[in-house]
């Protein structure tokens, strides 16, 4: 049975543990924790619970990383399994069992299938690391070219990875001047009516503009963490036009749309556009192990050996458990089928939900199972999810003032889990317009 915790303090008489440490010791850069104070002791599928046994359904998933849900069993078993063979751990770039398994298995459930020709490449294990080793390839293939990034892009927080990400705050944090990057407005950046493929193209065509053809452009298909921004699927095919136009790369960022977040495996896959790189992280460790990669067309493999290194490009638990992960869930079109179903039923709860807010005021937004409510004023997506975590829900805000609340339910939650989440969004909806705006007239669903 799921405890509401609406009423409780933060701090329980019975908690057992002592939450003064994170305060004073943990550096003042922490965050998640800040939105949801309580200390978090267990979690198994689409629930974490706290250290007082108040369970809350969870729609955050780790940023993504949870796309199977806390402490998968079909997972989790390969795992055990695994370590109690002994297997391998660490094996820096050494061929082991656990890769092997894992390679071919990914050629089989994931490649041959989409007829997707792309070596793998194994990073250091943090999304950053995939898009920085992506950066480096496409700048070995096209010196002294910049990389074009878009408008509320989120790559991640290494200074290569930082400068193609947009948001202003997090880029000043890095105290450098953040380089070799061109910006370019991301579909719909102007407003519906301006198309900024013509844009972007004519910068790129006329000599006197002053922007050099970019090596790549690096973007995400849905712009996750600024703003569930979906970039339509003419934009993206157009996209890839200019860039074969002006001989640049296209680098594809899956890091948290990829591993069936908006349906099928890849995100791009039913746009028809290849991308030359993808980037891969958040859910391919299966149950939350780090692990990232990049992958890219076999014919624009040019690295010489030894040349991208990292300690931690052979996280040995992660393959088995990626392993597992793409035998359970991606032998055939089943998950896939479900993840959009399942995203059509959050579209028409969210729309609900927005149809109820005074006039105009929300708005749907995303793809697949990541999806979201925007409002103008960011303060109501922020009261919202602090309305929702006291009735017992998790789930984030995103966008370039935090005006948008993103839900990211793991894709295995049942039915009747997803709909008790979303009912519990729908009264912290209620809870903030009942509290903040009394003055406008609420409307209720009829
Ligand atoms: C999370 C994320 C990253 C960065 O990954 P880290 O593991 O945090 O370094 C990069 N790109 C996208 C789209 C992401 O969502």
């Amino acid at each position: 049975m799921l405890h509401t915790p609406s009423d409780l303090p933060i701090r329980s008489e019975h908690s057992s543990g002592d939450n003064d440490v994170f305060a004073s010791l943990e550096s003042d850069v922490r965050s998640y924790c800040r939105r949801f104070p309580r200390v978090f002791a267990t979690a198994k599928g689409h629930l974490l619970t706290d250290e007082d046994g108040h369970a809350y359904i969870d729609f955050l998933s780790g940023a993504g990383v949870l796309n199977y849900g806390h402490n998968n069993d079909a997972i989790t078993a390969r795992v055990l399994d695994y370590m109690q063979q002994h297997g391998v751990i660490q094996g820096l770039d050494l061929h082991t069992t656990a890769k092997r398994d894992f390679l071919t298995t990914f050629e089989t459930t994931i490649l041959a299938p989409r007829h997707l020709n792309y070596k793998v490449q194994f990073t250091g294990p943090t999304g950053s690391s995939a898009v920085e080793a992506a950066l480096k390839l496409a700048r070995r293939l096209r010196p002294q070219r910049p990389i074009a990034a878009f408008t509320n892009a989120y790559h991640g927080m290494s200074l290569g990875a930082l400068s193609a990400t947009g948001d202003g705050p997090m880029r000043r944090a890095s105290g450098v001047t953040l380089q070799d990057i061109v910006r370019l407005p991301f579909d719909g950046f102007f407003g519906d009516s301006v198309n900024t493929l013509s844009y972007i193209d004519a910068l790129l065509s006329e000599p006197g503009s002053g922007v050099e053809a970019p090596a790549a452009f690096i973007l995400e298909t849905v712009q996750a963490e600024g703003g569930l921004k979906v970039a339509s699927r003419s934009w993206l095919r157009g996209l890839a036009e200019l860039a074969r136009k002006h001989d640049a790369l296209l680098i594809v960022d899956e890091i948290q749309t990829g591993c069936g977040r908006t349906g099928p495996f890849f995100s791009f896959e039913d746009t028809g556009i290849a991308p030359d790189i993808v980037c891969v992280s958040k859910s391919i460790g299966g149950i939350g192990f780090p692990m990232a990669l990049v992958l890219m067309k076999d014919t624009l493999d040019a690295w010489r050996p030894g040349e991208h290194i990292g300690t931690f490009r052979g996280n040995n638990l992660a393959f088995v458990a990626a392993t597992a992960a793409l035998d359970t869930y991606w032998r055939d079109a089943t998950f896939e089928q479900t993840t959009r179903r399942k995203g059509e039923s959050i579209q028409a709860r969210l729309q609900q939900m927005a149809d109820r807010c005074p006039d105009g005021q929300a708005r749907v937004r995303g793809r697949g199972m990541i999806r979201g409510l925007e409002w103008d004023n960011a303060d109501i997506a922020m009261a919202v999810s602090a309305a929702a975590f006291k009735r017992g829900l998790i789930v984030e805000t995103c966008g370039s003032r935090e005006q948008v609340l993103k839900l990211l339910p793991p894709l295995t939650i049942d039915d009747a889990s997803l709909a008790a989440g979303l009912d519990r969004l729908d009264d912290a909806v209620d809870d903030v317009y009942r509290s903040t705006e009394p003055q406008v007239a609420f409307r209720q669903s009829a």
